[in-house]
Formats: structure tokens, sequence, C-alpha cells
């Protein structure tokens, strides 16, 4: 069998979109599960398009989720170079070819002739189509003489070169997901391939660059599957043998009201984007996934659900595992919906599974936003303690910054509900028996304030949400003696008093 050999071929347009990750991650499952190649091509002829820093966060993107590629931009590699801009001398010959052998024909209609065509169809209620049927009426190396056709092109005339669909020719397009797609080629437009400016438009150049590249199979997103049978035409025309074909259904909206678009990200609350992106024209900030507190393992288990499963309950599963269960026969063929709670909940879980080691830095860098620096060894044990109860990265802070700094305020709702007339004397009470456990012992002081508690026939769930009120400025947080024993007994009395100075001054 041939060497697998798939490749991500992005156009560097603009940030990369969350569709565009999981298509790379389905080939890069495909390549390591098949001992592989994982290319990464840029796809960048048509520089109308090209937008500065794309490329940059393509691979930045990549680095970040942690899929390696084997060759490619960035890399290197022996097919290379994989920038289709710097490949663009090798492009002419293979447009030559096809002239040559019928395939394609010199086509110098001006973009107004286009226009007037569009628009006499258009009153027709017709679309125009550039084919077998309206070609001869078109200014091109068919309908002009041999005498003409020179003369143009030796006069420097701006040309595309097209291709020539056979009339009548029932294409199939063999899809490992989608089986055989058949269409007539009386339904196709003769797309342009080449033009006078010595580019390749994506058609021409994808072809010729997965045949030189030996890519054995092209795994694409399903809206490459209309361009599908031109490809398999080129790959005929050239006598090339076609690579194999995946096209993946899309990504829709959460309420499956169509495709997942650049704009759903920020209006429903989640990023469409990998990495934050700050458009260089516009300076508009699309949020990304690393910015928004997401591991790149929880983002690569949850893309990979999207539009395929491994068939059984299994849903945690890491790169090495996705590689083992990965199959191209499993892929949906219908589009996969987004869905924020099962982000949110991945993004849980491997924040539960990631040692406090790894989150260390990713949380001390949340406490220097808000000013605070702590040693490792306090950091590390407030990590464990509060783990389970973060989301997402930011979470940290909101959830653990009574750990670092005492409370300014003390939530009203909580106040108006726990603390009754007397709460400050008992909490002080309280405070000098936990105070007389020297040195402090958890357990000790749960059972000497349940003693005393008891003892005097204190509404426990009042008395204790006070403490908390006092320590924590709500009533939440984890057991109350844990945090004692974290911030200090001291603190913990100075905590106190501030409290009962603030509510009960
Ligand atoms: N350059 C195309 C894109 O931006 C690649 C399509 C393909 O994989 O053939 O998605």
């Amino acid at each position: 069998m041939k060497k697998v050999r798939v490749r991500f071929a992005p156009s560097p347009t603009g940030p990369l979109h969350i569709g565009g990750v999981r298509t790379a991650l389905y080939n890069y499952l495909f390549a390591k599960q098949n001992g592989g190649d994982f290319i990464l091509r840029i796809e960048d002829t048509d520089q109308t398009r090209f937008v500065p820093g794309a490329e940059a966060y393509i691979i930045e993107a990549f680095q970040w989720l942690g899929l390696k590629f084997d060759e490619g931009v960035g890399i290197g590699g022996q097919y290379g170079p994989y920038r289709q801009s710097e490949r663009k001398p090798m492009y002419k010959q293979y447009a030559d070819y096809l002239l040559e052998n019928g395939w394609a024909y010199y086509a110098f209609d001006t973009a107004a002739d286009l226009d007037a065509k569009r628009k006499e169809a258009e009153a027709q209620k017709k679309t125009f189509q550039y084919d077998a049927t309206t070609r001869d009426g078109m200014c091109n190396s068919l309908s002009l003489s041999v005498e003409d056709v020179k003369a143009r092109l030796e006069s420097g005339a701006p040309y595309v070169v097209r291709f020539k669909y056979p009339a009548d020719l029932d294409i199939t397009v063999h899809d490992l997901i989608r089986g055989d797609v058949t269409i007539n080629s009386n339904l196709l437009d003769d797309k342009v391939l080449y033009k006078s400016d010595g580019m390749p438009t994506y058609h021409l150049a994808n072809i010729v660059d997965d045949h030189t590249m030996e890519v054995s199979h092209v795994i694409r997103g399903e809206e490459w599957l209309p361009s599908a049978p031109l490809h398999v035409m080129l790959y005929k025309a050239f006598g090339w043998e076609a690579p194999q074909f995946a096209h993946l259904p899309l990504l829709l909206k959460p309420d499956g009201n169509g495709k997942l678009s650049k704009r759903d990200g920020d209006r429903l609350g989640f990023p469409v984007f990998p990495l934050q992106w700050t458009d260089p024209k516009s300076g508009d900030v699309s949020s990304g996934y690393r910015e928004s507190g997401y591991l790149p393992e929880a983002v690569i288990n949850m893309l990979a659900l999207l539009g395929w499963n491994p068939g059984t309950e299994q849903e945690i599963m890491d790169l090495d595992t996705l590689v083992k269960l990965f199959s191209i026969d499993s892929i949906s063929k219908s589009g996969a919906k987004f869905n924020l709670e099962k982000a949110r909940w991945f993004n849980h879980q491997y924040i539960q599974m990631a040692s406090d080691d790894r989150l260390l830095p990713m949380f001390a860098a949340e406490l220097a936003k808000h000013g605070v620096q702590t040693d490792d060894g306090y950091l590390k044990r407030i990590i464990a303690l509060m783990k389970e109860r973060v989301h997402f990265i930011p979470e940290f802070w909101e959830q653990t910054s009574y750990f670092f700094v005492a409370p300014e305020e003390y939530d009203p709702q909580a106040v108006k509900k726990r603390w009754k007339p007397g709460t400050a004397a008992h909490l002080r009470e309280m405070m000098a028996l936990v105070e007389s456990i020297k040195p402090f012992d958890k357990a000790k002081a749960d059972e000497l304030v349940m003693d005393y508690v008891h003892q005097h026939e204190l509404n426990m769930g009042a008395i204790m949400n006070s403490y908390r009120i006092a320590l924590v400025g709500a009533a939440k947080g984890p057991g109350i003696f844990e945090i004692i024993d974290a911030i200090g007994v001291g603190e913990t009395a100075r905590r106190v008093e501030r409290a009962i100075a603030v509510i009960e001054p």
C-alpha cells in the first residue's frame, strides 16, 4: 500500500476557524494511525485575500494544540517549498500540458464581457455558466482563429486558462464518507486554472501539489465537495492516480441552523478561533480558546467528537487514544452541532486531570493579573483544594481570591440571611477556641467549634455561614477549617474582627 501522506492546506486569509482545526486534527489522527506523514501546506495563490500574520497565527495555533506536522512551512521536508507562492514557477508547465492536450483553453474575456453575459442571463432568470454550451460565443482559443490567439498572446494580452469539461459526462467522486457522488459535466463551469500573471488558481495548484507531494488522502471540509469533480477530472487529464477523498461534515451553530460562523462565537459566548485574533485592518479582536482559559487537550477531545465517535460511550480521550480509535468510516455524514455545555464539561474534566504542577504557571498568571504574587508551595496547595471548582483558567481568581487577599466587601444578601444579633459575640468565642489549639489542627478545631455550636444551640447554617462570610466575603468556598488552615489562624482572627467592624459597627 502507498504510504499515507495527508496535508492540511489552509489559505492565510485570517485566523484559523475551529472547523479548520478539526479538519487538521482528523488528518493528523489518520496519518499517525497509519504511520504516515502530516504536512502543512500554505495555499496563498490568491494574493488579494492574503492577510499578514495569518500564517504565523496558524503555526502558533498548532503549537499550542500540540499537533505536530512532519513536514511543511516552518519545518521543511524533501517535497518543499510548502508555500504555494514559492512554488509559482512550477505550475506553468502543467497549465501548458493541459492546453496542449485539449483539456484547457485560453480565454481573453474581460471582466466587463463576463459581467454583461451574467446580466443577460439574469434578465432571463438564468445563471451564466462558462461551459460547452456557451464557450463558442465567448472570446477564447476555441472560438478565435489560431492566428488571432497567437497575436493576442504575443502582444501580452491578459488571459486566463480555463478547464475544458467534456460535454455531458458523468463524473464520479469516490468519497470515503459519502460513497460515490456523481455529477454531470453539463452542470459545471469551466473553472479558471491559471492566469497570465503566472499564478495558478487554487484548483490547479492544489492538484499539482497533492500529486507532487505524493498526498495519498485528501481529508477536507464539505465545502470543497463541489470542487472535487474538477479535481477528479484534472487527475484524469494528467494521467495521475487521484488520492482518496474524504469530505468532512460541517460544524453547525448550536441550534443546528447553519454553519458555525465567525460571528457566532462572540455572540453566543464561545470562541470560534483557537487563539485570540486581532484583525490587522480593523483592529477588531476575536476571542480564542487559549485566552478564554481552555486547555488544548480539552479542545482536541471536544473537536474530535464533533463529527466522529468511537462507537462506544467513551468520551474522554487523549491524543494517543484518539489516534488508536479514530476511523474515517465512523465519521458522520451530517453536520455536527457545536455544544457549549459540552465544551465547558470537557475543559472541567481536563483541568481536574491536569497535575497541580502543570496548572501552577497558568494560575499564577491569573493571580498576577490581579497584582498577586505568592509562593509556589502555597499556590499548589490552593490549586489542589480548588481546581475541582474551576471550568476555565480565569475562573480560578473568582473562586480563590480570598486565599490571597482578605475580602473587602461582604455579600449583602448572605449577610441579611445569615448574620443574626449575637453573631459577633459567638464568632469571637469560636475564634478564641480556634486560637487555643497550638499548633493549629483542622480536625481539633472542627470538634471544638461544633461542640460550641451544639452547647449554645446555635443554628448551624447561620453561624457557620457567618464565619464564612467573614473569611470569604460570601457564603461560598470549601470547608471552613480548610480555609483557616490555608490562610492561618492570625489572618482568620483579623478577618473576623474586620467583618464584625463592618457588619455590626
Ligand atoms: N486552501 C484550501 C482551504 O483553505 C484547501 C482545501 C483543500 O484541502 O483542498 O481550505
